[in-house]
């Protein structure tokens, strides 16, 4: 049976390290979160969000646009929060409503306080191997394989799924760590014969059940990313009970990917707070 790597520790692990550092600071690291309309889901993130900064001593804001905002508004906003002084990081929160463009948006963001990495210039350093912020939920990914103690280099890595916020930085990640990545999506053919092979096997596709016992290789590490509500119960993409039998580590859903993202992003916000002020001394 599989070790359960423990997401939810290893979050807390993180965030007490970090409260520590910020008991030590002048002025507190500020992280400002950026909604617009009303995605139930993106609620509860931006909820537990604004509670873990407030668990390290971080400031926090949150700017809430209506669902019919302009993407011209959205800038203007973005705009301020790039100028304000008290916030390190920003974030906006996906997704946004259709008639705005995600690219634009996620580009106006400063670089130096892009703490979800999503800016096309912090997209560039990730891809050339020098990265400035690792995007949030690739970083847990890496910290909760790193926990398991196996190596990454020269190992057979599957990421189903190519989504620009989980699939293709982690791929490129684990590529630059001297993994050998096959990245699997919906048109991919045999999928199983794919994720067979790997010793370290990563689903992000947001469905349900996708991940079967038969198609993982024996004592290979499962990361699973996915977070689907069936029946009122959150679950993964991984058939968790069969797969767990058959698998060398496991992380859960929930209790996985899920705190580490979010530890991860406290992470980056303090990593941009000390660029800043160290530019400054
Ligand atoms: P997405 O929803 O943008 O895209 C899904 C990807 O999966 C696509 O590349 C698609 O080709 C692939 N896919 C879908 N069905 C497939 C199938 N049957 N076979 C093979 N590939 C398939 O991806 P996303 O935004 O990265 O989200 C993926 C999942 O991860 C969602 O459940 C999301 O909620 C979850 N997620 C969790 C966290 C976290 O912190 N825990 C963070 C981000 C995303």
């Amino acid at each position: 049976m599989a070790n359960i790597i423990d997401g939810k520790a290893l979050a807390e692990q993180i965030r007490n390290s970090i409260k520590q550092k910020v008991a030590k600071l002048k002025k507190k690291p500020g992280l400002a979160v950026v909604m617009v309309g009303e995605h139930p889901a993106s609620k509860v993130y931006v909820n537990f969000k604004a509670k873990a900064c407030e668990e390290v001593g971080f400031h926090s804001e949150e700017h809430k646009l209506p669902e019919d905002a302009t993407e011209a508004r959205v800038l203007q906003v973005i705009d301020q929060l790039n100028r304000d002084t008290n916030i390190h990081g920003i974030l906006v929160q996906l997704p946004l409503p259709k008639h705005i463009n995600e690219k634009n948006i996620q580009a106006a963001v400063s670089p130096s306080k892009d703490v979800d990495g999503f800016h096309p210039y912090n997209e560039g350093r990730l891809l050339i191997g020098d990265p400035t912020f690792i995007p949030c939920t690739p970083k847990g990914i890496i910290k909760l394989i790193n926990s398991t103690g196996m190596q990454i280099l020269g190992k057979n890595v599957a990421i189903v799924g190519k989504s620009n916020i989980v699939g293709k930085p982690i791929s490129i990640l684990l590529l630059n760590m001297g993994a050998t990545i096959t990245v699997c999506h919906r048109e991919t053919k045999d999928l199983g014969g794919m994720t067979r092979q790997a010793d370290i096997l990563i689903v992000a596709a947001g469905k349900p059940g996708l991940i079967s016992a038969e198609m993982v290789k024996e004592h290979a590490i499962v990361i699973d990313v996915g977070v689907n509500r069936v029946n009122d119960k959150v679950v993964g993409d991984v058939d968790f009970e069969t797969v767990k039998e058959k698998a060398g580590f496991i992380t859960p859903v929930p209790g996985g990917v899920g705190p580490m993202t979010i530890a991860c992003l406290l992470e980056n916000t303090l990593e941009a707070y000390e660029r800043m002020e160290e530019r400054k001394s």
